[in-house]
């Protein structure tokens, strides 16, 4: 299965994406993650995203295909994966086509998760993840049943630099310019399904599943 997550911030592509990966037994390639692990790490790459990321910018094109093509390469990719947040522009939905072809591979089906604007940054602001084991949170539609604890693995939980309601507001315009026209290009490639991410968690989860497993 190689498939792509569509959505808005907060659309609930991360929480999505951890059911999904689970089914289809496929790495979670979440170009965010790779940013903030980077970061952790303090590599050029990270020190480098770091100034789009905290102003809800996106990271240039050229640094973020170069560094998901190097991933796709990867061997755990062979039979399949996800990608959660990226391609985020045309020049990068081109760019990966180029990288698939190559490769001698194709999507199967892009996922996009339709959520109601005013929910988006109560999502986004309410989020929680845990340090240890990266698993998400909110604060009021899916708290931990821990507290301030990841209830999965105890670790602590942190909220994102960029959820605030300022950058997350930023980052939903950003969204609206420069990702939007995505649903779209794969819709003219005839891939494009689209779920209703209004819906709780689970119910959400059924029905990704479902559409994938129709292909
Ligand atoms: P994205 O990766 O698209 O930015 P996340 O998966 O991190 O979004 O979800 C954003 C926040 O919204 C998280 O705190 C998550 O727990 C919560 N969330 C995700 N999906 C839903 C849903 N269907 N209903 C309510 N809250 C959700
Ligand atoms: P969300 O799903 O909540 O918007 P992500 O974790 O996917 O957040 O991304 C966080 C930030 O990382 C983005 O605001 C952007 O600065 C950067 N980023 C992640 N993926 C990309 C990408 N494909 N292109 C450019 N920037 C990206
Ligand atoms: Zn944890």
């Amino acid at each position: 299965m190689r498939t792509i997550l569509l959505g808005p911030p907060g659309a609930g592509k991360g929480t999505q994406a951890e059911t999904i990966v689970r089914e289809f037994n496929i790495p979670h390639i979440s170009t965010g993650d790779m940013f903030r692990y980077n970061l952790k790490q303090g590599t050029e790459l990270g020190v480098k995203a770091k100034e789009y990321m905290n102003k809800g910018l996106l990271v240039p094109d050229e640094l973020v295909v170069a560094m998901v093509e190097d991933r796709l390469k990867n061997e755990d990719c062979a039979n399949g994966f996800l990608l959660d947040g990226f391609p985020r522009t045309v020049i990068q939905a081109e760019a990966l086509d180029v990288v698939l072809s190559k490769i001698g591979v194709h999507l199967n089906k892009v996922v996009n998760i339709e959520v109601n604007p005013e929910l988006l940054v109560k999502r986004a602001v309410g989020r929680r993840i845990c340090k240890e084991c990266g698993a998400t949170f909110h604060v009021d539609f899916n708290p931990s049943s821990k507290g301030s604890e990841c209830e999965k693995c105890s670790g602590s939980l942190y909220q994102r630099d960029d959820d605030t309601e300022e950058t997350v507001s930023k980052r939903i315009q950003v969204y609206t310019s420069e990702t939007q026209p995505l649903i779209d290009y794969y819709d003219k490639k005839g891939i494009l399904a689209v779920v209703d991410g209004d819906q709780p968690i689970n119910i959400v989860s059924e029905t990704i599943i479902k559409v994938l497993k129709e292909d």
